[in-house]
């Protein structure tokens, strides 16, 4: 008996610090040092105010979802925590709906955004990019008894629902101008109108439609193949370079040490194959 208690006291203390070099430390397990960083540098500023501000979704399941707590989960927020790590500071998390992100980052609200959001050009004229970290693709979804749409070439004279300002939102206005297109601040704002028929399809991005299939499979399905490629990348302030170099870095690191393939394990991986990551663009 008193052994079994002094091995289990032991587990606990070893348990205990584990959990503090996942916390506080920067890949190493040590604390960064705002010297450790250029002066003046983001990152420096970040270390000496001991937290990170990150914008991320909180609708979105897989990728950013707002737990009961308050505090987001998924692969965009384990995204963002393994910054947060390699800083040895604490992570903020903070809701940045699709057509805000490059406002919240242009006034300084946020010093990241990870929220499945795409590298375009139009975007990189206001902001930069690191990344990408995963690849997505627009794709649809329909009510599960729905037959007659089964890709965009099917949304002539049908009402399909996206979020303000993102880029599935675009390409349907560009490229399927006889889709009737209605639009909400979030994806999640589209579920009520697909259930009820006030609108034919959804579009998206198929992870993030995936997530909402996954949690009302009975009534949503994802249809056609993906039409688009969505390269993620982390957006941060415009000419930021050593911050992006920074965020870069981290993650290859994470890439390579498999800290990235487990916070996709350990989120959309619970519906999703694992990837290889992409290659990192330092353009
Ligand atoms: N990846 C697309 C975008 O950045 C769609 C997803 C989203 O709106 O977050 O606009």
């Amino acid at each position: 008996m008193q052994k079994t208690r002094v091995i289990a006291i032991a587990a606990a203390a070893l348990l205990a610090l584990t959990a503090c070099g996942d916390d506080g430390g920067n890949g190493n397990g040590e604390s960064a040092d705002p010297a450790d960083f250029p002066e003046g540098s983001t990152m420096a500023r970040i270390v000496e105010e001991g937290t990170i501000t990150i914008g991320t979704k909180f609708d979105q399941p897989l990728f950013g979802l707002q737990g009961p707590d308050g505090v987001p989960v998924g692969f965009d927020v384990e995204i963002g925590q393994l910054i947060a790590d390699e800083l040895g500071v604490e992570a903020e998390f903070v809701e940045a709906q699709s057509a805000q992100r490059e406002t919240l980052i242009q006034n300084g609200s946020v010093d990241l955004v990870v929220a499945t959001y795409t590298i375009n050009d139009e975007r990189k004229e206001l902001i930069d990019f690191a990344g990408p970290y995963y690849v997505a693709g627009q794709s649809l979804m329909v009510t599960a008894d729905n037959t007659d749409i089964n890709g965009p070439d099917d949304l002539a004279g049908k009402t399909v629902c996206s979020a303000d300002g993102s880029t599935p939102a675009q390409n349907i206005r560009d490229n399927y101008p006889d889709a009737e297109l209605v639009t909400y601040g979030a994806y999640t704002d589209c579920l009520d109108p697909l259930s009820s028929g006030q609108v034919d399809a959804v579009t998206t991005d198929n992870v993030i439609l995936a997530g909402y299939v996954n949690e009302q499979p009975d009534d949503f399905k994802l249809v056609g193949e993906q039409f688009t490629e969505e390269p993620y990348g982390i957006g941060l302030a415009k000419d930021d370079d050593d911050f992006r170099t920074f965020v870069n870095d981290t993650l290859e690191a994470a890439y390579e040490d498999g800290r990235w393939a487990e916070a996709w394990e350990n989120t959309a991986g619970a519906v999703l194959d694992t990837p290889e990551p992409p290659a990192v663009d330092r353009y």
